[in-house]
């Protein structure tokens, strides 16, 4: 018996987006930690790494709220989630939405094959 996926992303096939998005973010605090250790150094490079990082960060979050959508009406779901729900708990209900806030279609079983 196969295992139903148990939220929206990963049933809409979209879950490699988070690992990107961690990744990202890892790199972004990667670059932070090398900061940090840079500093005993000239200096220059501690602030390459800041910008790196900042850059990789920015990038990484401006590029999650572009493709994380609904397969449905292509509405941009983080940025709606984010902009219109409180931050402390936006990405919470975020990965617990089951219908899409744009088009009200259900967005667990649109991937799924037909019955
Ligand atoms: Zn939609």
């Amino acid at each position: 018996m196969k295992v139903q996926p148990t939220n929206w992303i990963f049933a809409s096939g979209q879950a490699w987006k988070l690992y990107v998005v961690v990744a990202g973010f890892g790199g972004t605090l990667g670059c932070f930690t090398l900061a940090l250790f840079s500093l005993g150094d000239s200096g220059g490079e501690f602030v390459a790494m800041v910008v790196c990082g900042l850059f990789l960060g920015c990038a990484t979050f401006v590029w999650f709220t572009a493709v994380l959508r609904c397969p449905s009406c292509m509405a941009k779901l983080v940025w709606t989630m984010a902009s219109s729900r409180p931050h402390s708990s936006w990405i919470i209900d975020l990965a617990a939405l089951d219908r899409c806030p744009a088009c009200n279609q259900k967005l667990d079983h649109l991937s799924r094959p037909q019955a």
